[in-house]
């Protein structure tokens, strides 16, 4: 029988991930892995989740190439935040994460998100123990993702379209992403949103706060 790396090196992250999931349901922290591909929005959402009143304590993990400029925007808000760069590698993965968690209060959390690399493709690919994968787009990015990247859309299970305020100013069919989204996936829950006016987050905080205290 012939087994390839790749299967390999997928099985050995998925015993990893299960163990970073004991040990985040034994702290009783749930586990969000955000996902989106690079200057989409997923710092600003974190951001825009710790100035709002969520009555929920959050911790973050970031994940970048390289550089910390994403965890001092976090350390801003109070939050205990961690900084792993992955040296090269273009996304997250099990023992990654292992490796950091000793740096985060779990016990004090009840809330943990893991903001992963930039990336469209690979990320998806990779658990890292978290309770669900949430999906980030940029309408500025096109309506023609969710079709050329389907896992990302497939291995969610909340897709968040941010920069609903550039709308009017691009060439863009909102309804379409959602269609397509919707095609691939159709338990996806999806939100618009504007981290720069605000508009639409209120929906996902209550959203977010309800699913993190089911825990
Ligand atoms: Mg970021
Ligand atoms: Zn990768």
């Amino acid at each position: 029988m012939k087994v390839t790396v790749a299967t390999k090196i997928l099985e050995a992250n998925e015993r990893i991930a299960l163990e970073n999931r004991r040990i985040f349901g034994k702290a009783g922290v749930y586990v969000i892995n955000l996902m989106s591909g690079p200057g989409a929005g997923k710092t600003s959402l974190l951001e825009k989740t710790l100035s709002l009143n969520t009555g929920l304590r959050i911790g973050v993990i970031e994940g970048d190439i390289a550089g910390s400029c994403d965890a001092e925007r976090i350390e801003k808000y109070g939050a205990p935040v961690v900084q792993i760069n992955t040296g090269g590698a273009c996304h997250l993965d099990a023992n990654m994460i292992c490796e950091v968690l000793h740096d985060l209060p779990l016990q004090e959390l009840d809330l943990l998100i893991i903001e992963n690399v930039g990336n469209l493709v690979c990320p998806a690919e990779f658990k890292v123990g978290e309770d669900i994968k949430i999906m980030l787009l940029s309408i500025a990015e096109g309506h023609d993702k969710p079709l050329k990247y389907p896992l990302m859309f497939q291995e969610s299970s909340v897709l968040i379209l941010n920069k609903i305020d550039l709308a009017p100013y691009i060439d863009v069919d909102i309804n379409k992403i959602k269609k397509d989204a919707l095609s691939l996936n159709p338990n996806l829950k999806i939100f618009e949103v504007s981290c720069k006016t605000g508009e639409g987050l209120s929906a996902w905080i209550d959203w977010l706060r309800e699913a993190a205290l089911k825990r």
